[in-house]
């Protein structure tokens, strides 16, 4: 997250449902205009709600979320798909009310761990679940046309969630949790030479990292993995746990801090 990009108001443009799993909500920055520089396709950014679990929303204390850019549009403003988790978040919290004319704080993330547009050494494959189908459906969009590979999609309730736009050779494949997108990662035929990309909750994101790097033997390098939640856990709580060395549990890491 770049720490100096400056906090901007923005204000809701238009809410409109995706399914009855997801909604759509573009944002229009309301003090003066975007560069280009922060104009990252299937990038990042921190949305700051109200605090209205704690002063009612009316004490102007806000806490941050992070959301991914599901597009730009040519004039500066920007969608944003939220996933309807139904929680008590101050981000889950807003989404069940938002309106046209909500104003929110933006401050801008950064690009993506990953992007497709250049040809890969062997296939790619995907997994998310509906916090990822932002990045997943942007980075397949403006993918390589010899882009091969699979898109794991866990979704409980796919009906009404808009069909992702992918190269031919990518199979989208759509499962009901992490766990069963794990199982399906473990059925296919692949080589060391796959590229993984993974963002859903993080112990099923845990579970296809090991997988990828402990049994397909694919370099750290070419595994992007990134834990988008975490059961249990606030965002707040989530980035304390992040800063541990095992959060990703990959072996290095745990025997570093093992007593010498
Ligand atoms: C780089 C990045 C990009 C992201 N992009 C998006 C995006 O485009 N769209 C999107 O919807 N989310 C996205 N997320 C995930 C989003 O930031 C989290 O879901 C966040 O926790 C939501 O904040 P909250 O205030 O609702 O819940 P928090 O206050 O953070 O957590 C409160 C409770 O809700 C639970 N919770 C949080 N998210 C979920 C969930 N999805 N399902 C079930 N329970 C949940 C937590 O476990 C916790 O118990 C992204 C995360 C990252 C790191």
């Amino acid at each position: 997250m770049g720490s100096s990009d400056p906090v901007r108001g923005v204000v809701v443009e238009r809410v409109a449902p995706l399914g009855t799993a997801m909604a759509r909500v573009t944002l229009r920055v309301v003090d003066g205009p975007v560069p280009e520089a922060v104009r990252t396709h299937a990038g990042h950014c921190r949305l700051l709600f109200p605090d209205d679990a704690t002063d009612g929303g009316a004490g102007g204390s806000a806490r941050s979320r992070v959301f991914t850019y599901r597009r730009w549009h040519a004039d500066g403003r920007f969608d944003i798909d939220f996933a309807l988790h139904g929680g008590t978040g101050p981000a889950a919290r807003w989404i069940a009310r938002a309106t046209v004319g909500d104003r929110l704080g933006w401050k801008h993330g950064g690009p993506p761990k990953l992007t497709l547009d250049a040809p890969l050494p062997g296939p790619a494959v995907l997994i998310g679940d509906a916090t990822a189908l932002p990045v997943i459906s942007a980075l397949l969009e403006r993918a390589h046309p010899r882009l091969h590979g699979h898109a794991i999609l866990a979704l409980p309730d796919i009906a009404g969630v808009l069909p992702l736009t992918a190269p031919t050779g990518v199979m989208v494949a759509h499962v009901p949790s992490g766990d069963a997108a794990l199982d399906v990662l473990q059925g296919l035929a692949l080589t060391c030479e796959t590229t993984v990309f993974a963002a859903l909750e993080a112990d099923a994101m845990r579970g296809v990292r090991r997988f990828a790097l402990d049994r397909l033997g694919v370099p750290r390098g070419r595994v992007f993995t990134s834990g988008y939640w975490k059961a249990g856990l606030a965002t707040e709580d989530l980035a304390v746990a992040k800063r541990r060395a095992d959060w990703f549990g990959d072996p290095e890491d745990r025997s570093s801090r093992m007593p010498a």
